[in-house]
């Protein structure tokens, strides 16, 4: 195969055209191209150009068409357009809306899975609770918006290329549920450098140009922290609730306390925090471990008075079946899908509890 070069992709978003007639290619909105073998990614981004800040929706039309273009041709095997800059700034409004709705389709809640910091097993949460809410019988999707360390596509062993129509892309199915993750629209081996912005609007495009259909629960795992990018996020996506992960020691206890403040300060109900690797159970004698304390969550839930949602243990099925790509919840024989289904249940009462209004309609454009 040809190798690609930056003057390719130049070439190829000649022909598509800005309002005005100007071409992208010549465009200041043209910020950042990157090749690698056969994977491009493009960044337009409307902060560039004084004419696009106030008609954010111009521009989703040319990321559309400039995805389209890039799709055609057979030298590239995996592509992303990301629109960035101005249209974020529009109170409210999804920089990647198109001017005109086609479709409109039904997401009943969003939920939020956060963490003050890394490594407490979010997006394990995040997963193992996806398709727990899906064996439940919810119509179910999963959205992978820690675009720092995607994990999703690893968690469900997911590998193929999402397919795109052109204007929405495909998720992809396993375990029952519809899943999407940025670890399968960018190439993971040149990780893409992501200024706040950026976060912000691949997030809404992973929400908006995914063909979600309509959803009882969409889970989202969310970058780990309490920074500019995940205050941005939970401000700007119509989240119903926020699941808090942490693991029982004080010190991601006082991280998981953040970020129940950041979610608090945005007005999205916190639906409660769960403890996870909570206590070790060996797996030869059964004797029960506690090496990240035991029971930090739970008072810490009562004394900051929000729902406790459960323990969940340190276990060595949940470890393995999460590398392998094959989430526990999804294992009716296995005792550690229990834990999950039980936090399933929980989350949704939490649900019902805090929204006795008729679900919100998400336009999907
Ligand atoms: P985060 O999303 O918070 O960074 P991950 O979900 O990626 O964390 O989990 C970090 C590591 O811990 C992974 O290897 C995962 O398999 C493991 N892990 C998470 N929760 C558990 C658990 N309850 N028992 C055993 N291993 C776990």
């Amino acid at each position: 195969m040809t190798h690609l070069q930056r003057s390719d992709i130049v070439t190829l978003l000649k022909s598509v055209r800005l309002p005005d007639g100007e071409s992208l290619s010549q465009a200041a909105v043209l910020s950042d191209i990157r090749t690698e073998g056969g994977h491009v990614s493009v960044i337009i981004d409307a902060d560039l150009d004084a004419r696009f800040q106030s008609n954010p929706g111009a521009l989703a039309t040319v990321r559309a068409d400039a995805q389209a273009i890039l799709e055609k041709d057979q030298r590239i095997e995996k592509c992303t357009v990301v629109l960035t800059g101005g249209p974020m700034a529009a109170a409210g409004s999804s920089p990647l809306a198109a001017p005109e709705p086609e479709e409109e389709t039904v997401i009943k809640h969003i939920v939020a899975v956060g963490s003050g910091k890394g490594g407490v097993g979010k997006s394990t949460v995040a997963a193992n609770l996806a398709v727990a809410l899906s064996r439940l019988g919810k119509n179910v999707g999963l959205m992978d918006a820690d675009v720092y360390g995607p994990s999703v596509q690893l968690l469900l062993g997911l590998s193929e290329s999402p397919r795109a129509d052109g204007k929405k892309i495909e998720p992809l199915e396993a375990f029952g549920i519809k899943a999407m993750t940025m670890g399968l629209l960018v190439d993971q081996s040149t990780p893409m450098i992501w200024r706040g912005p950026m976060v912000g609007s691949a997030i809404l495009q992973l929400l908006n140009d995914v063909n979600w259909g309509d959803l009882d629960v969409l889970v989202v795992d969310m970058p780990p922290g309490t920074g500019d990018a995940q205050l941005t996020l939970a401000q700007r996506t119509p989240l119903a609730g926020a699941v808090i992960v942490s693991t029982p020691q004080d010190l991601a206890l006082i991280d998981a306390r953040k970020a129940i403040t950041m979610f608090e300060k945005v007005k999205v109900p916190v639906l409660g925090l769960v403890e996870n690797m909570s206590v070790f159970i060996c797996p030869n004698c059964g004797h029960e471990s506690h090496i990240f304390a035991h029971g930090g969550g739970e008072e810490a839930a009562k004394e900051i008075g929000i729902p406790f949602l459960g323990h969940l243990p340190l276990d060595m099925d949940i470890r393995v079946s999460s590398d392998a790509g094959s989430p526990v919840a999804a294992n009716s024989e296995s005792p550690q899908a229990g834990d999950f289904l039980n936090l399933a249940g929980r989350v949704l009462d939490q649900l019902e509890a805090s929204d006795p209004l008729p679900p919100p309609r998400l336009v999907m454009a």
